[in-house]
C-alpha cells in the first residue's frame, strides 16, 4: 500500500492478529451475553467482541483510559463503531470477564448488540457547528439517560434499533437511514448583516453555498440577498457566511423521522420518513423530544413481531396505521411537495388501511 500523507493510515495496519489471520475465514458468532459477541473462524480461533457505550464526546483522560483497558485486555487492540460504541476486541478468552468487571466498576454500560438500541450517534452541535440548531451531545445524553436499559437488555426490544441526532438538515450524521432519527429544522430565512458580509465573506461561495440558489449577489451594497420564496431553510449559507445568522431560538425546534436502516437484511435500505413535523428545542433535557422518542420505541416493542425492524413494522402495518396507534397526528407537513416527489408517490388503488 502506497503510503500518502493525507487521510487515515490503512486499516490494515492496525487490525488485531487474529483478524488478519482469519481475515475471510470467519465461520459464525453468537452472542452470549448482551454488549458480547463471540466469533469463531474455521481454525478454530475465538474473537470476543465486547461492546460498551461512549459519551462520543469525550476526554483525553477518558481516551487514555480505555488505550489503558485495551492494553491490558487486548493487546493495545480497541475500536468505535460507527455510531460511537466501543469496542474491546478480546483474543484470550481468560480476559473477557475481568475486562466486564473493569467496565462495570468504572461504570460503562456494556450492551447494544443483536436486539437492542446501539449507543446513539450525533453530529456536533452547539460545541463546535454554526448551522447547529441544538445541543447534539446533550440531547443524546438526556435520550440515553432514558433509554439505556434497551441498550443494556434490562428490556428487551424485538431487533436492532438505531438512533441518530442531527442538529440541522444538512445532517451529518446517519439520520437518513436509522429507525429513530431527530433532525433539528431552523424554520425562518436567515438574517443577513450586510456591513459584516463585505467585510468577512467571499461572495462566490456564499451564493454558491445554498443548494436551492435563493442567494444572489446585491453590489450596491457589496453583499448578498436571500429570496425567501426559495430558502427551505438549511443554514448552509451560514456555515460559509459568519455575516448570515440562522439562528432563532424561538422558532428553531426539532422533528423526527422513523423507518430508515442501511442493512441489506429482509428488505433494501430505506430512507427514514418525517414521523413528527415540529418539537420545541428544549435544553438542558428537552422532554418533549425524550417523551416522543420513548413513545415510538415503546409502540414498536409493543407490536413489532420479533426480528421486525421499525420501518419494516411501518410498513407491514401500512404508514396510515403507524398514525393511528402511536397517536401522532398527520398533518399538510407529511406531505412531500419537492420537486421529484412524484417518483415515491403511492400511484395504485392499492392502500392498506
Ligand atoms: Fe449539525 Fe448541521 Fe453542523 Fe452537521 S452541518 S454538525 S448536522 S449543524
Ligand atoms: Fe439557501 Fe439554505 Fe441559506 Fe436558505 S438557508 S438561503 S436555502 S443556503
Amino acid at each position: 500500500m502506497p503510503k500518502t500523507d493525507f487521510g487515515p493510515p490503512d486499516y490494515r495496519q492496525m487490525i488485531p492478529p487474529i483478524v488478519r489471520e482469519n481475515y475471510g475465514r470467519w465461520k459464525y458468532h453468537t452472542i452470549p451475553r448482551p454488549g458480547v459477541l463471540r466469533h469463531v473462524s474455521e481454525t478454530g480461533a475465538v474473537l470476543t467482541s465486547v461492546r460498551a457505550a461512549s459519551p462520543r464526546l469525550v476526554s483525553t483522560a477518558w481516551v487514555r483510559l480505555v488505550c489503558d483497558m485495551a492494553d491490558r485486555y487486548c493487546g493495545g487492540h480497541v475500536r468505535f463503531t460507527t455510531r460511537h460504541n466501543l469496542e474491546f476486541l478480546v483474543s484470550d478468552e481468560q480476559k473477557v470477564q475481568p475486562l466486564l468487571d473493569e467496565l462495570a466498576e468504572r461504570g460503562f454500560l456494556v450492551g447494544g448488540v443483536g436486539a437492542a438500541i446501539s449507543n446513539v450517534v450525533h453530529t456536533q452541535g452547539w460545541i463546535h457547528c454554526k448551522s447547529a440548531v441544538t445541543d447534539a451531545s446533550g440531547l443524546v445524553k438526556s435520550m440515553m439517560d432514558e433509554l439505556y436499559p434497551y441498550f443494556t437488555g434490562e428490556l428487551p426490544v424485538p431487533a436492532k434499533l438505531r438512533i441518530a441526532v442531527a442538529c440541522c438538515v444538512n445532517m451529518c450524521g446517519a439520520c437518513h437511514c436509522s429507525d429513530i432519527a431527530v433532525v433539528g429544522i431552523h424554520r425562518t430565512v436567515p438574517r443577513v448583516n450586510h456591513e459584516m458580509v463585505s467585510k468577512s465573506c467571499e461572495l462566490p461561495s456564499t451564493v454558491a453555498s445554498c443548494p436551492t440558489g435563493a442567494i444572489r449577489p446585491n453590489p450596491k451594497l457589496k453583499s448578498v440577498e436571500i429570496n425567501e420564496e426559495k430558502c427551505m431553510y438549511c443554514a448552509n449559507c451560514a456555515a460559509v457566511c459568519p455575516a448570515i445568522d440562522a439562528m432563532d431560538p424561538d422558532n428553531d425546534g426539532l422533528s423526527i423521522w422513523v423507518g430508515g436502516k442501511l442493512s441489506n437484511a429482509r428488505v433494501p435500505p430505506k430512507f427514514s420518513r418525517l414521523a413528527i413535523p415540529y418539537l420545541p428545542n428544549h435544553p438542558p433535557r428537552w422532554p418533549e423530544t425524550i417523551a416522543a422518542v420513548k413513545h415510538l420505541v415503546e409502540t414498536w416493542r409493543a407490536r413489532a413481531k420479533p426480528g421486525e425492524r421499525m420501518g419494516e413494522w411501518i410498513e407491514r402495518i401500512g404508514w396510515e396505521r403507524f398514525f393511528q396507534v402511536t397517536g401522532i397526528p398527520f398533518t399538510d407537513k407529511h406531505i412531500d411537495d419537492f420537486t421529484h416527489a412524484t417518483t415515491t408517490f403511492r400511484a395504485t388503488t392499492q392502500f392498506r388501511f
